[in-house]
């Protein structure tokens, strides 16, 4: 018999919509031209890059000139930090939040061995960060603030409109402007992404939490700001980001940008069902468990539970063994004993920390998927709890 198999880590990654498949094909086999080539085969490639980016750029409420294409989210974090920060001539401060992403937070620690001063905003016990928090932090030399749109193990949803308006303010004051990232891999495709709106300079997006194909990201930069390359090349992408663009890649971003935001309302309301009813089942035939983050202030998809007692590391293997796939708390963080950063922020113990799993919804999971979760899950965290020392002294 084939064996089940449950996807719920959405949030690490997704499969990819069958349109969007067959439109990538296309760029291998016909319209393989290099972009920049003058010839038709070029031209042709020309056009398919230029369509994408108009679509992804109305997508985002941006203009076309706004839109670069980059190898990843990983990547669109980081030309959005070093790019900035090399386009200033002089050190200077940065702030950002303890529950960024790594590609954002690993990039602030190499800042702070490079010379640049870094502050890490805390969160509250929903993993949401304060507005008053950041205005306060705000030094005569600093140069850019970082923050996530919503996290990817708790899914919280940052106050990013508040922060645009406060450092607005601020700006308004002072010469040097503040420029404003945010880090928003988990919102594309599962919210409406307005730049104008959001009051941000620079919004990082991956497609492929969003059904698209991995390898291919994009940034928006915003019109008049002062950013610099940190890789060198043919000029492509306006200079920012050399390299033959991946027209296959990049089409298939934009399609499946289209695809997912013209099914975000009819997606959603699915995924939240599915995750409160995983939710509420976990609940009632479970003791023991806290739901980490679970504010209203939090995109529709993951939830984050610590079932005390346990290793999630050993209950994400035992649901593997049993066809489901989850993760413990971030996929970046497997491998490595350390709780997560992102639940040490929000102060969670360490004890609930190493026994979190999250469970991502997407958009083709089904109440069936939720129900075997159901009858798999109490099973295997009684079987390990049943080898827990301090869980058997405890029930003794
Ligand atoms: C996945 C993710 C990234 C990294 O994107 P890649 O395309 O995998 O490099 C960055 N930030 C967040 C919040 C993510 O979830």
């Amino acid at each position: 018999m084939k064996r089940r198999r449950v996807y719920l880590d959405n949030s690490a990654t997704t499969v990819v919509y069958p349109e969007v498949i067959k439109e990538m094909q296309s760029y291998f086999s016909d319209t393989y031209g290099n972009a920049s080539s003058l010839h038709y085969f070029g031209r042709q490639a020309k056009i398919a890059l230029d369509n994408a980016r108009k679509k992804t750029a109305a997508l985002l409420n941006a203009s076309s000139e706004e839109i670069f294409f980059t190898g990843c989210g990983t990547e669109s974090d980081n030309i959005a930090i070093f790019g900035i920060l090399n386009a200033h001539k002089k050190k200077g401060h940065v702030i950002t939040s303890r529950i960024e992403h790594h590609a954002v937070l690993y990039s602030c620690k190499h800042l702070e061995d490079d010379g640049y001063e870094v502050t890490y905003l805390d969160v509250d016990k929903d993993g949401i960060v304060s507005v008053e928090d950041l205005k306060e932090a705000v030094k005569d030399d600093t140069i850019l603030v970082t923050i996530m749109h919503a996290n990817n193990e708790v899914g919280s949803i940052q106050p990013i409109e508040e922060i645009a308006l406060e450092l607005k303010k601020i700006n308004a004051k002072r010469k040097n402007k503040i420029y404003f990232h945010t880090d928003a891999v988990q919102t594309a495709g599962k919210l409406h992404l307005d730049v104008e709106k959001l009051g941000v300079d620079l919004l990082a997006i991956s497609a492929h939490k969003f059904n698209g194909p991995k390898g291919v990201g994009a940034l928006y930069v915003k019109k008049g700001t002062n950013i610099s390359p940190i890789t060198f090349g043919g000029h492509h992408e306006n200079g920012l980001r050399s390299g033959t663009e991946n027209i296959s890649s990049i089409s298939g971003f934009a399609k499946a940008f289209e695809i997912s935001s013209s099914k975000i309302e009819e997606c959603n309301k699915r995924i939240l069902d599915l995750r409160e009813k995983l939710k509420a089942g976990i609940l009632s035939t479970i003791p023991e468990v806290i739901i980490n983050g679970s504010g209203s202030k939090a995109v529709s998809n993951i939830l984050n539970v610590s079932f005390n007692y346990i290793e999630g590391e050993a209950l994400l293997l035992m649901l593997d063994m049993k066809g489901i796939a989850v993760s413990t708390g971030s996929a970046c963080a497997t491998g490595s004993a350390e709780p997560s950063h992102v639940l040490s922020a929000m102060g969670v113990n360490p004890v609930a920390s190493q026994g979190a799993i999250r469970f991502s919804v997407g958009c083709y999971n089904t109440g069936e998927d939720v129900d075997y979760v159901l009858e798999v899950l109490p099973k295997a965290v009684n079987s390990l709890r049943s080898m827990s020392p301090v869980w058997n002294q405890k029930n003794a």
